[in-house]
């Protein structure tokens, strides 16, 4: 049974002549101990995806499976149950509290286990020994580096021990250097059994990949096998248009990744055949963000 089992599912934001379909009819399914890098333009609906798998947000049609279990059934607090005990979050703005040490950042999550302080605070120091900060354990956030400020995040989303990892772009605000150790970092997690899920605009990161998908308009054009030290056969390709240097060629990396997708940059969804009206609508308005119009 796939850990993750996501069926015809579309997000519609706002009403009437204003709204915008995020996700249109997406279908993916995830085996438990994948590594999934998502890749895609800005606005292709990576994020509006993610938030779905992760519980924080809800699809406008379709059906969402962990484990087996139907999540639409479950009550608000059963949904905050299952988020927290089942998926961790690391964001490329680390979102650890600043007035907080390390120690007590990390110990955060277990504060709604109904543990006593004392075992919340071993069990934060042994997570942050383990992954190789127990120097820093007293600091504040703004005394660490970028890579040491999410390690510090990772630790914390490690804690309640979920089966799925979360990773919106968690190198995005970090050097080369302090990058590979956190892709580093994740793919020991991935060796231990967790399922990680991560967006990046950076071909090289899908090296630590097990599997890439490749989002477009709302919808996944692409889905590609990989083997991990490998950057992935369609993300190559794109490399070989620019270096990656910084943020500006990451993007134009991502264009480019689209260009050799077989049907990436048409407006033909390559799984279905289907024209996307996405693509039309966005050809219509050019210069203005894309938006997409709700099905009637
Ligand atoms: P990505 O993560 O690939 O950049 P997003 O999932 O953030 O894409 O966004 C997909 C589309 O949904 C975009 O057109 C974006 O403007 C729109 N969108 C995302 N969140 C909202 C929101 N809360 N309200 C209205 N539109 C939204």
């Amino acid at each position: 049974m796939a850990l993750i089992e996501i069926s015809d599912i579309s997000k519609v934001y706002g009403f009437g002549g204003a709204s915008t379909v995020a996700l249109d009819e997406v279908n993916l399914s995830i085996e438990q101990n994948e590594f999934v890098a998502i890749m895609g333009p800005s606005g292709s609906g990576k994020s509006t995806l993610m938030n779905i798998i992760g519980l924080l947000d809800r699809p406008t049609h379709g059906s969402y499976k962990i484990s087996g279990r139907n999540v639409e059934k479950l009550s608000q607090n059963q949904r905050a149950k299952m988020r927290r005990d089942k998926i961790g979050f690391i964001f490329q703005s680390f979102s650890l509290l600043p007035r907080l040490t390390v120690l007590e950042n990390v110990a955060l999550p277990l504060a709604y286990r109904g543990l006593s302080t004392t075992r919340r605070l071993k069990a934060a120091s042994s997570m942050i020994n383990r992954l190789g900060l127990a120097d820093r354990e007293y600091y504040l956030p703004r005394h660490l580096s970028g890579g040491q400020t999410q390690t510090a995040a990772i630790a914390r989303a490690l804690i309640n021990t979920p089966s799925i990892i979360i990773a919106d772009e968690p190198t995005g605000n970090l050097d080369s250097n302090d990058s590979r150790l956190i892709m580093e970092l994740l793919s020991d997690i991935h060796k231990d059994g967790t399922t990680i899920l991560i967006v990046t605009h950076n071909p090289e990161l899908t090296r630590y990949a097990t599997r890439v998908v490749y989002m477009r308009d709302g919808m996944i054009i692409h889905d590609e096998q990989t083997s991990p030290g490998l950057v992935a056969p369609t993300a190559r390709k794109a490399m070989s248009y620019l270096p990656f240097k910084t943020e500006e060629d990451d993007l134009a990396g991502v264009s480019a990744l689209m260009k050799v997708i077989p049907g990436g940059d048409s407006s033909v969804d390559i799984k279905s055949g289907r024209k996307s009206r996405a693509s039309k609508k966005s050809k219509s308005r050019p210069g203005k963000p894309r938006s997409r119009k709700a099905k009637k």
